[in-house]
C-alpha cells in the first residue's frame, strides 16, 4: 500500500507552512517555523517556500547508499545554497523547519524526526509508539521561555498584545536553536540533520506508520483529547482526514484559548499515513 498525505493550512487562503510529499518507498512531513508579523528574516522566500523546497530535495536525496541523516544534510546543504546568493542566512530569524520522514528498504522501516514533528509506529501486539523530539519542550523550563509563554497564554489569542508576546516568545526561543544544549531544527547548518532521532524496525512488525506535524498532533499530545491507540486506530479506520477534522473541531470549541493555551488558535496540520496491512 501507498503512502496517504492531508494537509491543511491553518486559515483558509493563508500560505501553508506545513509540506508533505512521497513516493512509493519513502514520505516526508515538514513543518516550516511561523515568523510573527512583522518580524525581519532576512530571506525574500519565507517558511512555506523553505519547507517545500527543504522537503522536496530531502525526498530527492532519499536513496538506498544514503541513510536518513545523510540525505537531510545533503538537503540542507543544498537549500542553504539556493538563497545564500540573494537573503541574509546568517539573520536569526532565517527560516528554519522541523522534519519528519519514513523511507521502507529491504523490509526495514526506517523513521528520522527532528523538531517537534511526530512518527507514529503502529505496531502489531504491542501497539502504537509516538517518537518526538521534547527538547524544545526542555527549553521551555528555562527562565526567559517561561516568562514570555506565562505572558503569551495570559492573553486573547488573536489581541495585538497576543501578537506582541508571540514575537517575543520567538525571541527568547531563537536564542537556543541549533545550539548544543538546545533544541535543534532544520534551518542553514546541515550538521542538524546528524541531532535527528532515528531508528529502524522490521516492516513486519507494523501495520502502519505515520508522520505528524505538531498541529496535526494536537489531540494527542496538547488537548489530551486522544490517545496514541485512538489516533492509530481513527487512522486505520478513517484514514487521516479525519484526525485534522477532529482537531479543527477541538480548536473551534476553544476559540480563544481559555482550555488549552496556545500561540494559535489554528496551526497548520499535516498527516502523512502508511498503511502496511495485516501481519
Ligand atoms: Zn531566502
Amino acid at each position: 500500500m501507498e503512502p496517504r498525505l492531508v494537509t491543511e493550512a491553518a486559515e483558509p487562503g493563508q500560505p501553508n507552512e506545513d509540506f508533505t510529499a512521497a513516493t512509493t518507498d519513502a514520505m516526508v512531513v515538514l513543518d516550516g517555523a511561523t515568523t510573527p508579523a512583522g518580524q525581519p528574516t532576512g530571506c525574500r522566500h519565507g517558511a512555506a517556500w523553505y519547507a517545500r523546497t527543504l522537503g522536496s530535495l530531502f525526498l530527492a536525496a532519499i536513496s538506498p547508499s544514503h541513510p536518513l541523516t545523510g540525505a537531510l544534510a545533503e538537503a540542507i546543504d543544498n537549500v542553504t545554497t539556493l538563497h545564500r546568493g540573494t537573503c541574509d542566512l546568517s539573520h536569526p530569524g532565517t527560516p528554519s523547519a522541523t522534519v519528519a520522514a519514513a523511507r521502507i528498504q529491504a523490509g526495514v522501516m526506517e523513521h528520522l524526526v527532528l523538531g517537534d514533528c511526530t512518527v507514529l509506529l503502529d505496531r502489531h501486539r504491542v501497539g502504537p509508539l509516538a517518537v518526538s523530539d521534547d527538547r524544545l519542550g526542555t527549553i521551555v523550563q528555562d527562565k526567559s521561555v517561561q516568562g514570555a509563554r506565562a505572558a503569551l497564554h495570559a492573553l486573547p489569542a488573536g489581541s495585538p498584545e497576543h501578537s506582541g508576546a508571540y514575537r517575543e516568545l520567538a525571541e527568547a526561543l531563537a536564542a537556543h536553536r541549533n545550539r548544543p544544549g538546545g533544541f535543534w531544527v532544520a534551518s542553514t547548518d546541515p550538521r542538524a540533520a546528524a541531532e535527528a532521532l532515528t531508528g529502524t524496525i522490521p516492516v513486519s512488525e507494523l501495520s502502519a506508520v505515520a508522520l505528524l506535524s505538531d498541529g496535526a498532533a494536537r489531540l494527542a499530545d496538547r488537548f489530551g483529547l486522544a490517545g496514541w491507540p485512538i489516533i492509530a486506530a481513527l487512522l486505520a479506520a478513517h484514514g487521516p482526514a479525519e484526525v485534522i477534522r477532529r482537531t479543527r473541531a477541538a480548536e473551534d470549541s476553544d476559540p480563544d484559548g481559555s482550555r488549552w493555551p496556545r500561540a494559535k488558535p489554528h496551526d497548520d496540520a499535516t498527516v502523512a499515513y502508511w498503511p502496511l496491512g495485516p501481519p
